[in-house]
């Protein structure tokens, strides 16, 4: 039979979003010392976002992005998504786009319908009816032969220390502005992190990504330890390691890249929509996309144990 008390907290667990597929690590979670999470997907959106703007002399931010992502307005590309949907949060209105062509592998290239708000008065005079500009990255510089004055310059290096994309505005052959692309971090991963502090846990972070990425990420987030650059097939293996310094430890994750870690782990956590694999292998499923649940859940199976004494 199942102790009731168990029982109840199971059920409390399911009302806020917890499957517990094993109840010895629902039980267990109470003294982990580390928790690891996978970055992409889990800790971050998974997903390209606009993170910074530059502009040059008489340009806003406001104008750069709008006529940017009128430009863009056509594109199926991951980035062309990122920059209307960074103009539709600043609430931005965005001209029409009267000519649209594609430059594969390198960005887009349209004559977008001049409206006061988007284009400025610079390079002398009003603007003309309509006016035809390119978006893209660096690749796009180099094909076009664009030199960068030495904002942007400095712009586009800090991005690169950081593992960020950065995509141009072109006019009249020269480069008016940028954005810098990254995944973004979810909000609630902040609150998450901090709780998990509070509680005396420790926070790892295991990724794929590049060192920079990973380190400005873990900075960003005040996580203790990170691991970047880890192939698939060797994220189990920092679980064993951190297990060899004698520590129980917990892996959260959302992909199937994730599966053997989160079965090497003493409680496996998948999170969200994740993959069916990731949540065959593991101990709880959160059901919401939410690292916050990773604390309550250590936070319920803490209640439930000072109730068993
Ligand atoms: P990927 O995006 O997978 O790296 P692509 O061949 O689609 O490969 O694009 C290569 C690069 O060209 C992108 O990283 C970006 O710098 C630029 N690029 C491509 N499409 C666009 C676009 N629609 N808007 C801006 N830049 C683009
Ligand atoms: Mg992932």
């Amino acid at each position: 039979a199942v102790p009731l008390v168990v029982a109840i907290n199971t059920t409390m667990a399911a009302q806020n979003g917890m499957l517990i597929r094993d109840r010895i690590a629902m039980e267990e979670a109470r003294n982990l010392d580390t928790i690891v999470f996978d970055k992409t997907g889990t800790l971050t959106k998974g997903e390209q976002g606009v993170v910074d703007v530059a502009t040059t002399d008489g340009w806003d931010e406001a104008e750069l992005l709008s006529l940017m992502a009128a430009a863009e307005g056509d594109s199926e590309h991951m980035i062309a998504e990122a920059i209307r949907d960074e103009a539709d949060e600043r609430g931005l209105s965005v001209p029409d786009v009267r000519e649209f062509e594609a430059l594969e592998g390198r960005g887009v290239r349209a004559t977008v319908d001049a409206e006061p708000a988007a284009t400025p008065d610079v390079n002398g005079g009003p603007a003309e009816d309509g006016e035809t500009v390119s978006v893209g990255g660096p690749n796009l510089l180099r094909y076009l032969d664009v030199a960068l004055d030495p904002d942007l310059e400095a712009f586009a290096a800090e991005a690169g220390e950081r593992g960020r994309g950065v995509v141009y505005l072109l006019r009249n052959g020269e480069a008016v502005g940028a954005v810098a692309l990254a995944d973004v971090i979810r909000e609630e991963s902040y609150e998450a992190i901090d709780a998990l502090h509070e509680m005396n846990v420790e926070v790892a972070m295991l990724t794929g990504d590049t060192e920079d990425v990973a380190r400005a990420v873990s900075a960003e987030l005040e996580i203790d330890t990170y691991f970047a650059e880890v192939l698939p097939a060797d994220k189990d293996e920092k679980i064993v390691e951190l297990q060899e310094q004698g520590k129980l430890v917990s892996m959260v994750g959302d992909g199937v890249n994730d599966a053997p870690a989160l079965t090497r782990s003493d409680v496996g956590i998948a999170i969200g929509s994740g993959t069916d694999v990731a949540v065959e292998s593991a101990d709880v499923v959160l059901v919401e996309n939410d690292p916050r649940d990773v604390a309550h859940l250590v936070g319920l199976s803490r209640k439930s144990y000072r109730k068993m004494q």
